[in-house]
């Protein structure tokens, strides 16, 4: 049984008197100086005031009566540790400080280096097995939520493939690797690349250009480069790695097991990056050279992507070209500037 000295405070009221506490291992009593019985509660069912350095803790009785101990210092073995939160911040307040300033700087670090460096590393690891799977979940979403048969003739579709396995085979690249498909998009020209090299380009991305096959070809170029540079399957390491990040430090890794069977979702809905953009224009305006043709080539491709979809297409974030749009200008600079 431990005693403690304090104050007695009738609630609503001005009177208050000396006191005493009885604190036994269930339950707390209250008695005057001159050994009257004022209050009592069992130990679970007492409430206190939370716990602030320097300030006493009141013991809260149901009819809000108070008993205040004399010793700023004292606490209550009673109290929960949650009551106890606001003392715990103020007296660790440098490590909230620096917790404030490193939680998201961690966070910055980990998604815009540590990421990005991993994935890099990580990528080229990943057996072609696992890109194939993805490659063709994904155009399954792709298909089934966006895009309709191409409504090209055969004879169209074998013109365009002919054109294709030419450049595939004056750059020297594996016909095998790229595999080129045709689909009709409602939201109008558009082409894109998934991570096993299958390109899909769009009837409406056809039409634009059928005056100008050479045109096609730089923007067909564009899309290997994509697959050149592995950018899709860094996309979706990113996507995945970031993901497990914020489940590890919320604590849902049961949430990140959804995400990383999602992957394909995620990639069908993450632009590529500014620099992987630049990355794909540069491999399309190197491999237009050595073709013998001009780069200028792309900068007409994005002028008349830009035109099509500024006059009469509804927005759409996920294919390749409308998601960069906010730098097509730039990128025709630097096609002209090749
Ligand atoms: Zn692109």
């Amino acid at each position: 049984m431990k005693q403690i000295t304090g104050m007695y405070q009738w609630g609503g009221e001005a009177r208050s008197l000396a006191a005493t506490a009885f604190i036994s291992d269930d339950h707390i009593s209250i008695q005057s100086n001159e050994g009257e019985h004022l209050n009592q509660c069992l130990n679970e069912q007492a409430k206190f005031s939370d716990a602030i350095p320097g300030l006493p803790v009141d013991l809260i009785f149901n009819n809000n009566d108070r008993f205040i101990p004399d010793n700023p210092q004292f606490r209550w073995s009673a109290q929960k540790s949650g009551q106890r939160i606001p003392e715990l911040l103020e007296r660790n307040w440098l490590t909230v400080v620096i917790a404030l300033i490193l939680v998201p700087g961690f966070v910055w670090l980990m998604i815009n280096k540590v990421i990005p460096g991993a994935s890099e590393a990580v990528v080229p690891l990943i057996p072609d097995r696992v890109v194939a799977e993805l490659s063709e979940q994904t155009l399954a979403v792709i298909d089934k939520i966006h895009l309709d048969e191409s409504k090209l003739s055969n004879e169209r579709q074998k013109a365009i493939t002919d054109q294709w396995n030419q450049v595939l085979n004056q750059l020297a690249l594996p016909p095998d690797q790229y595999t080129l498909k045709f689909r009709s998009f409602s939201a109008g020209p558009n082409a894109f690349a998934l991570p096993d090299g299958t390109v899909i380009i769009t009837d409406q991305i056809v039409e634009l250009t059928a005056d100008k096959p050479d045109v096609l070809t730089s923007v067909l170029l564009h899309e290997i480069g994509h697959v050149h540079h592995q950018h899709g399957m860094k996309l979706a390491t990113q996507s995945v790695a970031t993901s497990v990040l914020f489940a590890m430090m919320f604590g849902d890794i049961e949430g990140a097991g959804e995400v990383v069977l999602g992957t394909g979702t995620a990639l069908m809905q993450s632009a590529f990056s500014r620099d992987m953009e630049s990355e794909a224009d540069t491999y399309a305006f190197k491999q237009l050279t050595a073709l013998g043709m001009s780069p200028e080539l792309f900068a007409e491709a994005m002028e008349r992507l830009q035109q099509a979809h500024e006059t009469d297409l509804p927005e759409s974030e996920w294919l390749d070209y409308l998601s960069s749009h906010p730098d097509t200008q730039e990128r025709i600079e630097r096609a002209r500037q090749f």
